[in-house]
């Protein structure tokens, strides 16, 4: 077959100019090289040789090739069939020519690092369920590069991603024996014989008893912003979670469950899109009895909307809630988002908040309090430990204290509990507790140079008063509070990551 020979001549003309990977591809363009046909790494994880047994595992490792290649010679020429075939669909998934040839983009992506799951499952292969909603995890090894309290807020975090969008509650246990999901961070050799190509960094099984394994040895980045060179932890945790839940990847490669884990330095990072809130949906068959968990409630209202509204551009309030997401306030409608990626798109405030006013003015988040401001009303609300939901807080809604005699325009919260509240150049010292200003001056003189037009503030670490994320209607600023300085600022269409006008435009 004449295409077979093309297709290997490109393979080592692509190993030659080394657009493989760094490293190997000075080796890997020998034929002689006693490695080209040997895949056992024994040491570190290097680039895998790019050769025709590795095509062939990696397309039967991730389930392209079903069928174990005939050795007999009358078997040949149907087998190489198939290899091209199954070389077409990888090229499908992935989104890029169907040529059935290892170009230099198929190459390109067949060497990344991975999700260990298949990509394509035989039609017969059913999914589990799980029958419950309450999933309680366990870790039972803790990775060498990563703290345990960095992991534990990232599990959290990752766990919240789904919770925001399925009636789903994830607890930790301390035993697990007695855990649903058992999570281990461990050795890549331990894994190496499920996955040949030695790209899998992550896999996880499904419902009923879920495993995730993680590799212990990647390099793992937990902080998304400044990690350049780590893998991004959080998104594996997410991603896996997908797995847990009984999820499949994704061909979309802006979505949390695509397989591909490594990322060009250009590309941007994935997010639970709609299409797979949707396919999580269908799979529970969730309807739309479970309104405040719905954020899609009608794709046709939001179609209507211009799409520039699916993403904050303009905002009037912003905060944090317990859990670590965050509530961004637009008129009527919220965002939710979780480590700058926004879930979801917009949904009525009244739909994540029971009997929530129409509009927000300021609002802030003390400890587990979270408060909002509506002229001169102040809403508060506290999330079950249970299921994350918000309920209102007891005692709630409060007039404001009439001796603050301006209408908050502006709040942030401050370390010992209290509250700042803001309007042009006043402040007030605000005491939750005892629903009272405790503290009257001038802004400029005690928060000079906050960003002009301050809306809310977020502390970066919780309880802390250090350093905040200060929020303006259109930009978010970095604030020190201890030098009393502006050190960064970024608009919210780059600060936060939201495909939604793509996937509602489509
Ligand atoms: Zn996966």
């Amino acid at each position: 077959m004449l295409l077979l020979s093309l297709f290997f001549a490109v393979i080592f003309a692509i190993a030659v100019k080394g657009c493989v990977s760094s490293g190997d591809s000075g080796a890997a363009a020998s034929d002689h090289d006693p490695r080209v046909f040997n895949l056992e790494l024994k040491s570190d994880r290097r680039p895998p040789v790019l050769n025709e047994r590795f095509i062939e595992t990696y397309l039967q490792t991730f389930g392209y090739l079903r069928n174990e290649s005939g050795h007999d010679t009358s078997e040949v020429e149907n087998s190489k069939e198939k290899l091209v075939n199954a070389l077409k669909s990888f090229q499908q998934f992935m989104g890029i020519p169907g040529t059935g040839e290892v170009d230099a983009q198929t190459s390109g992506l067949m060497m990344r690092k991975r999700c260990g799951n298949a990509d394509i499952h035989p039609s017969s292969e059913t999914l589990g369920l799980w029958k419950k909603n309450v999933l309680t995890w366990n870790i039972t090894h803790f990775p060498k590069t990563v703290k345990e309290s960095d992991l534990r807020e990232q599990l959290h975090q990752a766990f919240a991603a789904w919770e925001i969008v399925i009636s789903m509650d994830f607890v930790e246990v301390d035993r697990a024996d007695k855990s649903d999901i058992v999570i281990s961070f461990e050795d890549s050799e331990n894994d190496w014989q499920r996955d040949p190509t030695h790209l899998t960094i992550a896999r996880a099984s499904g419902p009923i008893s879920s495993r995730v394994w993680i590799s212990a040895d990647e390099h793992w980045g937990t902080n998304n912003e400044l990690e350049q060179t780590g893998t991004d932890l959080f998104n594996v945790l997410v991603h896996e979670i997908g797995h847990v839940l009984g999820m499949r990847h994704s061909p979309d490669s802006g979505s949390m469950m695509h397989p591909l884990f490594e990322r060009t330095m250009n590309q941007q990072r994935p997010i639970v899109t709609s299409d797979d809130v949707e396919r999580l949906r269908n799979l529970y068959n969730v309807g739309s009895q479970d309104v405040e968990k719905q954020p899609e409630n009608d794709a046709t209202s939001l179609n209507e909307t211009t799409s520039n509204n699916n993403c904050p551009k303009i905002i009037q309030s912003a905060t944090n809630a317990p859990d670590g997401r965050w509530l961004v306030f637009k008129e009527d409608k919220v965002w939710q988002t979780l480590n700058h990626t926004v879930m979801t798109p917009p949904i009525e405030i009244f739909q994540v908040l029971p009997s929530a006013p129409t509009y927000v003015n300021a609002s802030a988040t003390v400890g587990d309090l979270m408060v909002l401001i509506s002229d001169r009303q102040i809403f508060g609300y506290r999330q079950t430990k249970r299921n994350g939901q918000f309920e209102p807080a007891e005692g709630y809604p409060k007039e404001l204290h009439s001796r603050v005699l301006f209408y908050p325009e502006a709040a942030f919260p401050l370390a010992n509990g209290s509250i700042i509240l803001l309007s042009d150049n006043v402040f007030a010292t605000y005491d939750l507790e005892n629903n009272a200003p405790t503290f009257l001056n001038d802004k400029n003189v005690y928060f000079p140079n906050l960003p002009e037009n301050l809306i809310s503030g977020i502390p970066q670490d919780a309880g802390s008063d250090n350093v905040y994320w200060m929020f303006t209607d259109t930009d978010i600023y970095e604030y020190d509070a201890r030098i009393q300085q502006i050190l960064n600022s970024e608009s919210y269409t780059t600060f936060f990551t939201c495909d939604f006008v793509k996937t509602f435009n489509n």
